[in-house]
């Protein structure tokens, strides 16, 4: 085995590549600047397994969602929490689907749904939901998935380096990266999963920037009232918002989709904004007493929650998704360089869709 692959980025598409070529023979270095693998937005998301719902605008997302929904169940069994009862709610006014238009849709990529029963439909506010439904979606405890892929890639034989960033890579007849430290690794191939960073990395390697829109997310943390524990609701289509299970801390999360992003901007070649230094050095005021005093409104039931704390992160998303609100993947092979790869899922369970993107490269041989 001559052959090596260094792996950019140990967040869960880090981490989850890194398993994929260690088993296709390959040796597979993984960098990580943090201190350790997924703390990043694979930990700081809503940690929802898609499996279409969220999509109606988006049909392609929906299907790959509904497809790859019951292969992430499967293979990741142990971090799956579908311990709860998940509601979608239709607003009667601002809502860019009414309750037909959103079962129709349902029906027709053949997702589970149903009516609410009263005991839940009775937890809205009458005036301002036109319909509650029940559906099939689960979510996934971030920290149990940490732990899966920390055993995956300990027994398989990936060397993981931590606390260790990329600065920028170069061609040096195969590929090679330049630590921040100035070491220098070189790779038959290496792969850019660093996700909101993927840009920062392009523009110190000198290579043309992907198009892409960030935002500094706030990802609420309560203690949800009694009846509210065992549901997972999420009011749509608009500017409203979602209260579900986090389970990696036996908390819900709230999330509002006017009052979660802080700012946003998106990447050009002029006044390029380095994303997680940007994170770092906003001032930020929490909006979760906004987010509540909206949400309440509609379940009246959240003015009883307890707010714990807000996680912050960076949300990534590709700019020409930014209306659809579509989730594809990333995936570019010789990006600038000869082997040099891009990868980003827009949603964890967009893992297989990369994975089968790139065994073409693999089965091929591009990649030595
Ligand atoms: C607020 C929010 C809510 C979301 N909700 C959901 C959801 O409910 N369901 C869902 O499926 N998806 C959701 N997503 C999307 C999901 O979180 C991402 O698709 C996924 O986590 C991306 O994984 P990743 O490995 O590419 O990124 P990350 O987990 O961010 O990993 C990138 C890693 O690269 C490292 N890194 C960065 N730069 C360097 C460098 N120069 N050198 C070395 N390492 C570096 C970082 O430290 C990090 O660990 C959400 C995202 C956000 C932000």
């Amino acid at each position: 085995m001559h052959d090596n692959a260094i792996i950019i980025g140990g967040g869960f598409y880090g981490c989850a590549l890194a398993v994929f070529l260690s088993q296709h023979g390959h040796q597979v270095t993984l960098l990580e600047a943090g201190g350790d693998l997924m703390q990043r937005a694979s930990y700081v998301n809503q940690a929802r397994i898609h499996n279409g719902y969220h999509y109606p605008r988006s049909f392609v997302t929906a299907w790959r969602s509904l497809v790859n929904f019951p292969r992430f169940v499967l293979d990741f069994r142990e971090c799956v929490d579908n311990s709860f009862e998940k509601v979608y709610a239709i607003a009667r006014r601002g809502s860019k689907v009414n309750a037909y238009q959103f079962r129709q849709f349902c029906q027709n990529i053949g997702a589970p749904i149903r009516q609410a029963p009263v005991s839940i439909r009775r937890l809205f506010t009458p005036d301002l939901i036109e319909e509650v439904f029940i559906v099939r979606e689960f979510a996934f405890n971030a920290a149990i998935l940490r732990e899966l892929m920390r055993d995956k890639l300990a027994r398989i034989g990936v060397t993981v380096r931590l606390n260790t960033a990329a600065h920028h890579v170069e061609q040096a007849g195969r590929v090679r990266v330049v630590l921040s430290s100035g070491e220098a690794l070189e790779g038959d191939a290496v792969f850019n999963c660093t996700y909101a960073q993927i840009n920062t990395l392009l523009q110190r390697s000198g290579l043309p920037l992907i198009p892409m829109k960030h935002e500094i997310t706030e990802l609420v943390l309560i203690e949800p009232p009694p009846e509210l524990r065992e549901l997972g609701i999420t009011v749509m289509d608009g500017a409203f918002f979602s209260t579900m299970p986090f389970p990696a801390e036996g908390l819900h999360s709230l999330s509002h989709v006017r009052y979660t992003p802080h700012d946003s901007w998106a990447d050009t070649l002029d006044g390029y904004r380095d994303p997680y230094e940007t994170l770092a050095h906003q001032p930020i005021q929490s909006n979760a007493p906004y987010m509540i005093h909206d949400a309440q409104r509609y379940l009246p039931a959240l003015s009883h929650a307890r707010y714990v704390r807000s996680l912050y992160e960076v949300k990534t998303v590709l700019l020409k998704n930014e209306t659809d609100d579509g989730r594809p993947i990333l995936c570019r092979e010789d990006y600038g360089l000869k082997h040099f790869y891009l990868v980003m899922g827009g949603k964890i369970d967009n893992i297989y869709d990369v994975l089968t993107y790139l065994r073409q490269f693999i089965s091929a041989a591009e990649f030595p």
